[in-house]
C-alpha cells in the first residue's frame, strides 16, 4: 500500500515537540512491513537537507486574492529506505525564525500558510504517486481532508483515496476568522455547525475530524477522554457522533535515538545488566546543570524535567508545592522553553532554591538525553497527555516515571508495589498540588531502598514500547479507512442513479 504523510514536523528535519518523533518514527515502521511511505513537510529555515532536489517546479496554489507559486525538493541522499521525504518550498511562509509563531504569539498567516501546504501536498501527489491512502497529522494538515472532499470531491485521480487523521492534541485546533474560507478558496457551506464551524470561528482541526474517513490518536485512554466535556476542548460532540471511526493507538519510541546502551548523547553507557554507568551520567548532568558538589550531591535523587512549557503540562501544581518539595532531600532539573511566565517561574525557583532547583530555557536535544540518562526521577504531571514520549523514554534509562494518571501517561505507566516488586512507577489521579507532593515523597521514599529501587528500574528498562506493533495496527486502520471510503463512493454512486431525469 502506499501511504503519504502530511504534517508540519518531522525528526531530524524539524522539531517542536513529539509529533516530530512519530512522523520521524513511524513511516519507517510502516515500510519494514512492506509498505510504501511518502512523507511531505514544509520546508523550513531550520531544515537542514544533504542534497536537494527540485522534483515539482511550480505548484499553484489559487488564493482568493492572488496565485501563489511553490515548489517540491526531495532530501537528497541518507533517508531511510522505503521512505520518501518531500518538502514544500514557499519561502515567504517557511523561511522563518519559527515553526508556527515568535515570542508575540502565532503568526497571522497560519491559516494561508498550512493551507498553501495542504493543497501544495495533494497537487503534488498528481506528479508524484497519488497514494492509496492520505495520512494527515493535527490542525496544519487537516485541510487536506477537507479539501479532497470538497474542491478536489471530482476530481477522478482521488475519488477512492482514503484519509486517515490522527489527532496529536486537542488542544491546538486552528482557529481562524470565518472570512478565512473565501480567502482560501473554500466553500462557505463549509461553515456549518456540522461541519467546519466554531462558534463564529473556523476550525481547521474540526473540519478533518468530519470529513476524514478514520480518525485515530495516540492512546487507547485519550481516544475516550477527547468524547468528554473535560477533555474533549468543544470537540467532544464531533467524536462522540462517530465513535464507530475514532481509535487510539498508542505512539511507539525509536530506541535507535533513545537507549542508555548507545545513547551519542551521554558520559557512559549502561543497561539492566550492569547500572554503574548511569552514576557517571548523574555526575555529568550535575555538572551541566551548574550543581555544586557533584560528589556529595550525587547520593541525593535528582528529578528531571524536559517539557514545552505550557498549561497542559502542570506546572501550576508544581508551582503549588515547589515551597514544601524544596524541604525534601531531592534536587530537581529543568529543560524546557515556551510559555513565557512558566520560564520566569522556574528561573525565580532557582534563585530562591541554587542548590536544589536548577532550569535551562531552551530547546535543545543533547540536554534532553542527559536528562533522561542522568536523573533517578522523571516528573510529568500533566493536566491531559496524549501520549508523552518522555516517560516512555524515561522507563528505557532507568529513570522512574512520576506521572497524572491520564492519557498515554496512564496507559503507559504501571504503580510500583513494594510488595510484590511489580510495578514501573508512581501515578496519582486528582489534579492537585497535595495529590502531586504525596506522590513526589512516595518516590523519594522508595529510593531509600536500593535494592527494591533497581527492580522498580528494571521493570521500566525491559518494556519494549517499539513501533512495530503500532505500526501494525495503523495498517489495519488504513485497510478499515479504504472500506469506509469505498462504501462511501458506494452510496455516492447509487444516489446518482437515484436522481430524477428531469423533462
Ligand atoms: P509534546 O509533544 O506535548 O511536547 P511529548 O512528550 O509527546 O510532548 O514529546 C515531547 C518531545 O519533545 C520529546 O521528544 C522531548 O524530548 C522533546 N522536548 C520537549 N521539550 C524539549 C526541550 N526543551 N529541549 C529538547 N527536547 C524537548
Amino acid at each position: 500500500m502506499h501511504i503519504a504523510f502530511a504534517a508540519s514536523e518531522c525528526v531530524p528535519f524539524s522539531k517542536t515537540g513529539g509529533l516530530a518523533d512519530v512522523v520521524g518514527a513511524l513511516p519507517r515502521a510502516l515500510a519494514a512491513l512492506g509498505h510504501k511511505v511518502s512523507v511531505y513537510l514544509p520546508r523550513y529555515r531550520q531544515t537542514k537537507l544533504a542534497d536537494p532536489q527540485t522534483v515539482v517546479r511550480s505548484i499553484t496554489i489559487p488564493f482568493d486574492d492572488k496565485y501563489r507559486f511553490c515548489s517540491v525538493v526531495t532530501a537528497g541522499a541518507n533517508t531511510p529506505a522505503g521512505v520518501r521525504f518531500y518538502f514544500v518550498e514557499y519561502p515567504p511562509y517557511f523561511d522563518r525564525e519559527a515553526l508556527y509563531g515568535s515570542p508575540a504569539g502565532d503568526y497571522p498567516d497560519n491559516a494561508e500558510r498550512f493551507a498553501l501546504f495542504s493543497r501544495a501536498v495533494i497537487e503534488a501527489s498528481k506528479v508524484l504517486g497519488v497514494p492509496h491512502v492520505f495520512h494527515c497529522h493535527d490542525w496544519q494538515s487537516a485541510l487536506v481532508p477537507v479539501m479532497l472532499r470538497t474542491i478536489y470531491a471530482e476530481d477522478p485521480a482521488f475519488r477512492d483515496v482514503a484519509t486517515v487523521f490522527t489527532i496529536h492534541n486537542m488542544g491546538y485546533q486552528g482557529l481562524f476568522p470565518s472570512d478565512t474560507l473565501p480567502l482560501l478558496m473554500l466553500p462557505w457551506d463549509l461553515l456549518t455547525m456540522s461541519k467546519m464551524e466554531f462558534f463564529g470561528q473556523v476550525n481547521f482541526l474540526k473540519g478533518a475530524l468530519v470529513l476524514s474517513d478514520y480518525v485515530t490518536t495516540v492512546s487507547k485512554k485519550y481516544s475516550q477522554e477527547i468524547q468528554t466535556t473535560e477533555y474533549g476542548f468543544g470537540l467532544e460532540g464531533v467524536l462522540r457522533d462517530r465513535a464507530a471511526t475514532v481509535t487510539g493507538i498508542l505512539n511507539g519510541v525509536d530506541y535507535d535515538e533513545w537507549s542508555p546502551q548507545t545513547d551519542k548523547f551521554t558520559v557512559a553507557k549502561y543497561s539492566p545488566q550492569d547500572l554503574s554507568g548511569k552514576l557517571q551520567c548523574k555526575k555529568d548532568l550535575l555538572n551541566a546543570f551548574g550543581i555544586a558538589n557533584v560528589d556529595a550531591n550525587s547520593k541525593v535523587p535528582v528529578i528531571g524535567i524536559v517539557s514545552r512549557f505550557a498549561a497542559q503540562k502542570g506546572f501550576d501544581l508544581i508551582a503549588q508545592i515547589m515551597d514544601r518539595l524544596a524541604r525534601e532531600e531531592m534536587i530537581m532539573v529543568v529543560l524546557g522553553s515556551g510559555d513565557k511566565p512558566y520560564e520566569e517561574m522556574f528561573v525565580r525557583m532557582n534563585k530562591q532554591f541554587p542548590n536544589k532547583i536548577a532550569c535551562k530555557v531552551a530547546f535543545d536535544n543533547a540536554i534532553a538525553h542527559k536528562i533522561e540518562a542522568g536523573s533517578d526521577m522523571f516528573l510529568m504531571p500533566s493536566r491531559y497527555e496524549p501520549c508523552g514520549l518522555n516517560q516512555i523514554y524515561s522507563l528505557k534509562y532507568g529513570t522512574v516515571p512520576v506521572v497524572r494518571a491520564t492519557g498515554g501517561l496512564d496507559d503507559t505507566i504501571e504503580p510500583w508495589d513494594a510488595r510484590t516488586g511489580k510495578g514501573t512507577g508512581f501515578k496519582f489521579s486528582d489534579y492537585t498540588g497535595e495529590a502531586l507532593l504525596a506522590t513526589i515523597k512516595q518516590a523519594l521514599l522508595s529510593y531509600q531502598d536500593p535494592s527494591s529501587w533497581q527492580t522498580l528500574m528494571r521493570n521500566g528498562m525491559s518494556r519494549d514500547f517499539s513501533w512495530g506493533a503500532s505500526a501494525r495496527e495503523y495498517g489495519k486502520i488504513y485497510d478499515r479507512a479504504r472500506q469506509v471510503r469505498a462504501s462511501a463512493d458506494a452510496v455516492a454512486a447509487s444516489d446518482l442513479k437515484k436522481e430524477p431525469v428531469l423533462g
